[in-house]
């Protein structure tokens, strides 16, 4: 008996940091939304992610939860509470626009997390939830809200280059990294094992370490334009009509050094293009690459493959048939 007391009093006792933080928004890692970026922790100059890679930038104090592009926003995907939670303030009414020039980033100053909210989610824990939709938030502060409930919707509103929700969040009012449970001072975890993230343990993994990621591939009538991507998403698929045909890949986070490599297949099995990049000369937060030929292609079905080599070759691959008709 004294002993189950004394299990009920250390349960209690267990930091609020136990409350598990799901998602923020609603959406499957990898598949429809992606970590584009996580908070650096490396105090000073220089970048470190969490896991001592490159997937932040200097003095990022949250974590980007990203979709494709503006088309998604428009769609509409919802940003949701990561855990119960009091909204304590929040903030709309700013346009959804990627901040691409200096005259973008001039007119976002001081609103740089654009429409979003700060959720008291208890136990000491804060989440502020950026850039969302304009006109999307559909609570206000004094509302109370469940793990999952939707708050908003993910937008481009303030400091956006990109459709994503940013969250920052604070234990005790000091900034605190949730893929690793560790404060920006303590620096980044080199063992993932040590890591004590306050996401729960499914959506962590989900999340992945900030390795390079393929957001979108396929083959198109036209060569690709990359600044396009995060405004209209991927191209119209290629048809019998196109003038062109190309395969095409969307990646994100590479590392310098890394190098992509695309091979398109044709209808008869043979190569039908096939490209290598030169490594990276420095880190590339979004990188897209594309192999084709000219002229109307042979109607059927083509392979895709889109790879990315580090230094100890391959480190991702990915393939997929497309029709073209
Ligand atoms: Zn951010």
């Amino acid at each position: 008996m004294r002993f189950a007391c004394l299990v009920a009093i250390l349960i209690a006792a267990v930091p609020a940091s136990a409350q598990e933080l799901g998602l923020p928004a609603d959406c499957t890692p990898g598949k429809d939304c992606f970590v584009q970026q996580f908070m650096d922790m490396q105090e000073g100059g220089g970048i470190a992610d969490p896991f001592c890679g490159n997937a932040a930038y200097d003095g990022h104090e949250g974590t980007d939860l990203r979709v494709l592009s503006m088309a998604d926003v428009e769609r509409g995907v919802p940003v949701v509470a990561m855990a119960d939670g009091t909204v304590l303030r929040g903030r709309d009414g700013e346009p959804d626009h990627l901040v691409v020039t200096d005259q973008d980033r001039a007119a976002v100053a001081d609103k740089e997390c654009g429409n979003g909210m700060v959720v008291d989610h208890g136990g000491g824990l804060e989440v502020q939830y950026c850039h969302m939709r304009r006109g999307s938030l559909v609570v206000a502060p004094g509302d109370t809200v469940n793990r999952g409930q939707k708050l908003g919707e993910i937008g481009a509103s303030g400091m956006a280059a990109f459709p994503h929700v940013h969250v920052t969040v604070r234990r005790d009012g000091t900034v605190v990294e949730p893929m690793t449970g560790r404060r920006p001072g303590q620096g980044c975890l080199k063992e993932p094992g040590q890591a004590a993230p306050l996401f729960a343990a499914d959506v962590a993994a989900a999340l992945g370490g900030g390795r390079p990621q393929l957001l979108a591939m396929g083959l198109a009538g036209e060569p690709l334009d990359h600044a396009a991507l995060p405004v209209s998403g991927p191209p119209p698929a290629a048809t019998a009509a196109s003038p062109n045909l190309v395969g095409w890949g969307w990646l994100i986070n590479l590392r310098a050094g890394d190098r992509i490599r695309l091979v398109v297949t044709g209808p008869d099995g043979a190569t039908f293009a096939e490209t290598m990049t030169e490594r990276m000369d420095r880190p590339k937060a979004a990188y897209s690459s594309f192999a084709g030929k000219r002229g109307a292609p042979a109607p059927g079905r083509y392979d895709l493959k889109v790879e990315v080599w580090g230094n100890a070759g391959a480190i991702l691959r990915k393939s997929g048939s497309f029709t073209v008709e």
